[in-house]
């Protein structure tokens, strides 16, 4: 096995401010929707909800531990992971949790609540792991929010609820927003500018509420973040691999970090990404350059000023013993993976 590419450089420790650590095992063959997706839909039906669907606590705490134990040894020192298990709800948190804390990885943790699969049945499952989380968890490298998955994949009962859970525990937000068109235009049908502000007027997003993407933004929508004092979080591999498009409005806010939206947490290579995307955009590169620093304030600001979360010396312990159950972890992770490809050929594939 190579070693990753960070290891060789030997870069500072980085905050991934966006992941999936359920999409863990994804490099390890996870089999290609076919036909083959036509768009960011048909992507999230035929590739990501059939893996989410498939997902039990064996085959999470698989992916979670393979994802974690590589994200350490590419320099990681902590993670914002959003997550979805809709056949595992609950007591999923609790398996990422332990993995992160056992690891020495701080991670902000949140169940993303949505209506797609099982209505607000689902959503109401959804918002109760999310609860149950923040009220039992107790772990040092380890704090809850409130996830919703999508403004498209949840109506107005779902979005009451998440802000009210948001003020009980005096916590944020981690929703994916304007990620594709498809969102917005969501939005609009239901009668809203956008999908952001669908979400501001269910007061969904307290200061510091974490958006992933904000690709089909404005300036304006932007700015409005930013003076809100909410987080956006770039994914670039991501957004070129879906076709999304490039977030061109992000420049015009200051709260902007870099995540890789379950792509493997290289956060060396996802800069090395956007600096080239973002050129092709015509972007200032000293901004660009702000993006992946700007993951570790994000971190400070859930945890607050605790030296531990970002002690670098933390981290290299931590790498020292990632690299000493490399191989265990991976043999493991074959394993669950094979299991995990032949769940998901069970699945019917309905949305
Ligand atoms: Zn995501």
């Amino acid at each position: 096995m190579d070693p990753p590419s960070s290891v060789v450089k030997n870069t500072a420790p980085a905050v991934n401010a966006h992941t999936h650590l359920y999409s863990g095992l994804a490099p390890l063959g996870m089999p290609a929707g076919e036909p083959a997706p036509r768009d960011f839909l048909e992507i999230l039906q035929k590739v990501w909800w059939r893996l989410d669907r498939a997902l039990d606590e064996r085959s999470l705490r698989a992916a979670a531990r393979y994802y974690l134990n590589e994200a350490l040894l590419q320099g990681t020192i902590g993670l914002v992971d959003h997550h979805e298990s809709p056949r595992f709800i609950e007591g999923s948190l609790e398996v990422l949790a332990d993995a992160c804390q056992e690891m020495g990885v701080a991670a902000v943790l949140c169940y993303g609540a949505s209506e797609r699969n099982g209505g607000r049945e689902e959503a109401e499952a959804g918002l109760a792991e999310c609860r149950r989380f923040l009220a039992d968890n107790d772990r040092p490298l380890v704090r809850g929010v409130v996830g919703l998955h999508a403004s498209f994949t949840v109506g107005y009962d779902t979005l009451r609820e998440a802000a009210e859970l948001c003020r009980e525990f005096d916590t944020v937000m981690h929703v994916h927003l304007a990620e594709d068109r498809a969102d917005v235009e969501d939005a609009r049908r239901r009668g809203w500018p956008g999908p952001l502000e669908r979400l501001l007027h269910f007061d969904c997003l307290p200061p510091g509420s974490i958006l992933a993407h904000g690709v089909h933004l404005t300036v304006d929508e932007v700015k409005e973040c930013e003076r809100r004092g909410l987080w956006l979080v770039q994914n670039p591999r991501s957004n070129e691999n879906n076709a999304v498009g490039y977030p061109s409005a992000l420049h015009a806010s200051v709260k902007v970090a870099l995540g890789t939206d379950g792509f493997p947490s290289d956060m060396a290579a996802e800069e090395a990404a956007l600096m080239r995307i973002g050129r092709e955009h015509g972007e200032d590169p000293r901004i660009l350059r702000q993006r992946k620093p700007a993951g570790r304030r994000l971190l400070v600001e859930r945890f607050g000023e605790d030296p531990h979360v970002l002690d670098h010396s933390r981290w290299e312990r931590g790498r020292e013993q990632a690299l000493g159950r490399r191989e265990a972890i991976l043999e493991m992770a074959g394993s669950e993976a094979r299991r995990l490809w032949a769940r998901m050929d069970a699945e019917d594939g309905a949305v």
